[in-house]
């Protein structure tokens, strides 16, 4: 249900751009190699940060088309967060999933729809709708952050 940790993702996020009749430019393969190393949800802004700390070449408008293009393959998918503003993940668009994403430190997780595809179902059925597909995300705070929190959080929930 999760990709595995070995997979390259640099070449399957290449590879999906090929597959689409996209060349894989030397930009793209950029942006590419910039999405994979992120371990979390990012925006444009921190793919020119990590750009700028590794010294490469890139400008705001290649990451911007890029990031267009593999969020219409949905390679990568964009993140409404609660606070307004939004994101990025990366994304495996063969395998239905939802993301647990961090409010803290932005870390993300895959999650298979488990108990959630019978009451998707169920839904739709009350309602008359033969449901097509959905869309969920979770945020919250993950198991790193809580403990990291917990010795100064008054309310400590255990
Ligand atoms: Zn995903
Ligand atoms: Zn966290
Ligand atoms: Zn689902």
């Amino acid at each position: 249900m999760r990709p595995s940790i070995n997979v390259n993702q640099t070449e399957r996020i290449v590879r999906a751009l090929e597959r689409a009749g996209y060349q894989a430019t030397p930009n793209r393969r950029l942006v590419a190699r910039l999405v994979a190393a992120t371990g979390g949800h990012f925006t444009a802004a921190d793919l020119l940060e990590r750009g700028r700390r590794e010294r490469v070449k890139i400008g705001r408008a290649t990451v911007f088309r890029a990031l267009e293009v593999l969020t219409a393959l949905r390679v990568v998918e964009r993140l409404e967060l609660p606070s307004g503003s939004h994101a990025y993940v990366v994304c495996d668009p063969d395998e239905h999933h939802h993301h647990l994403v961090c409010s803290n430190c932005g870390r993300s997780e895959d999650v298979a729809d488990g108990e959630l595809a019978r009451l998707v179902d169920e839904v739709g059925r009350r309602h008359g709708y033969r449901i097509e597909t959905h869309r969920l995300e979770l945020f919250g705070i993950c198991p790193l952050c809580a403990a990291a929190t917990e010795v100064t959080d008054p309310g400590g929930r255990a």
